[in-house]
């Protein structure tokens, strides 16, 4: 009577799961990856190899193999009880689309991280009856900080988190996991083990809105580069540290723009909990109570965080090669646009609540990508269908937003 569960993906982040889920005796973890040869090339080198996580905070290691690897949704998506999503959110619509046939009431679905959106993309795809039938869980991150060692061979977890912040959609009732109400929280945590502790709080919307990538990458990629005159720089400029007053100002006001959004809906839905979504500042202070020297302000928080000296804007050589330009092509925009701020507007639309800042950050950026997400204020652009935006979808309604 095994957990049987499915890590979607095959990157750093499935590699760490499929390890540690893996060395659970009452689990049985699989693990389905659409992409490339990726199942080929991993199941052909665990044949004459082990599988090792290192947790190199502590010196200790794991040896353990997932149970198999496959990219045939039929061999991983059989009788599984938990389905988790560990791919960038562009990468969640294909693994959704194939497990659907062997999702049933009670399977959990939880999404690491979930990522803007994460809820209206699973409704489109389920359906909303097996949407509602499912247990969504949708996460602000990954468990753990962690890279490949060598692929289908290993991964080093550079850090765990002490807590992971989440919601959770339904909740118990009859489930494939037996008659009795499903504790979706205690099965999510016991294919992790005990760290980080699992927090399922409030409604998905909630981790929809606060999720800080989506407003904290694309606010920095602004202030630093809405007025660049065009001209290479000598040194690539720190991206945390190196923030200045003017756009830590602004990072305040975008955050105050997402709180006024939720508030706005708690207020229309009363007895919706989207408690989660609070201001950056308080954010970093509860996420990272031992990282920040001076909380004073947003400005100092991230000017002094210990976790990002060194950290710099992505660049690339100039054609000149007289230094280096910005590089617009990266995930602090292709990913945190479509799959972020792009949702948090769209919501605000249908919620109306004005956005001043987040629209500036929105026009701008998809000037340098080329794309068009919003025309006259409205979330219509032709390249709307690329985002999880909410008028992708066709939800017009507080009350659609909320499915
Ligand atoms: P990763 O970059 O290692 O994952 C890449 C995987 O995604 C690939 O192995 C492949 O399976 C899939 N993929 C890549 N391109 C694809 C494509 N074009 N089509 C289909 N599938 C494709 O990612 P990760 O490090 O495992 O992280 C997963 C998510 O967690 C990301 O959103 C990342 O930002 C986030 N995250 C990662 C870390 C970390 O330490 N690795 C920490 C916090 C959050």
């Amino acid at each position: 009577n095994k957990l049987v569960v499915v890590i979607c993906g095959g990157g750093n982040g499935a590699h760490a799961l499929a390890g540690i889920a893996g060395s659970k005796d009452d689990v049985e973890a699989r693990v389905l990856t659409l992409f490339a040869d990726e199942a080929e090339r991993w199941t052909n080198t665990m044949k004459t190899n082990d599988f090792v996580v290192n947790f190199t905070e502590n010196g200790s290691s794991l040896k353990a193999k997932p149970a198999l690897v496959t990219k045939d949704p039929k061999v991983a998506g059989e009788g599984c009880h938990i389905i988790y999503l560990v791919v960038p959110a562009f990468g969640h619509r294909q693994y959704l689309e194939a497990l659907k046939p062997y999702c049933r009431k009670g399977t959990i679905i939880a999404a690491m991280p979930g990522a803007p959106g994460f809820e209206f993309e699973v409704r489109e795809i389920l359906g909303k009856q097996l949407a509602n039938d499912c247990i969504l869980m949708s996460f602000e991150s990954l468990p753990w900080a962690c890279r490949i060692t060598e692929y289908g061979k290993g991964v080093d977890v550079l850090g765990v988190k002490g807590f992971m912040k989440g919601s959770m959609h339904g909740e118990g009732g009859p489930t494939v996991l037996g008659n009795s109400p499903l504790e979706a929280v205690t099965y999510g945590q016991g294919s992790l083990g005990n760290r980080p502790t699992l927090i399922c709080k409030g409604h998905l919307l909630g981790t929809t809105l606060i999720a800080i990538n989506s407003y904290l990458h694309t606010t920095i990629m602004y202030g630093r580069w809405h007025d660049w005159d065009g001209k290479p720089l000598a040194e690539k400029p720190l991206f945390y540290n190196g923030l200045d007053e003017v756009t830590a100002k602004m990072l305040e006001d975008v955050s105050q723009e997402i709180q006024n959004i939720a508030r706005e809906i708690e207020k229309r839905r009363p007895g919706t909990d989207l408690s989660q979504v609070v201001s950056v500042r308080d954010w970093y202070l509860d996420t990272w109570p031992n990282h920040i020297p001076d909380k004073t302000s947003i400005y100092t928080i991230l000017r002094t965080h210990k976790s990002y000296p060194g950290l710099v804007h992505p660049m690339e050589p100039s054609k000149d090669g007289n230094g280096f330009v910005p590089l617009f092509t990266q995930r602090y925009l292709t990913e945190d646009i479509p799959f972020g701020l792009t949702v948090t507007r769209g919501i605000a639309e249908i919620v109306g609540v004005p956005t001043p800042n987040i629209d500036k950050i929105i026009l701008w950026a998809q000037g340098v990508m080329g794309k068009e997400y919003m025309v006259d204020g409205k979330m219509a652009g032709k390249d709307i269908g690329e985002t999880r935006s909410p008028q992708r979808y066709g939800l017009k309604t507080v009350d659609d937003l909320l499915g």
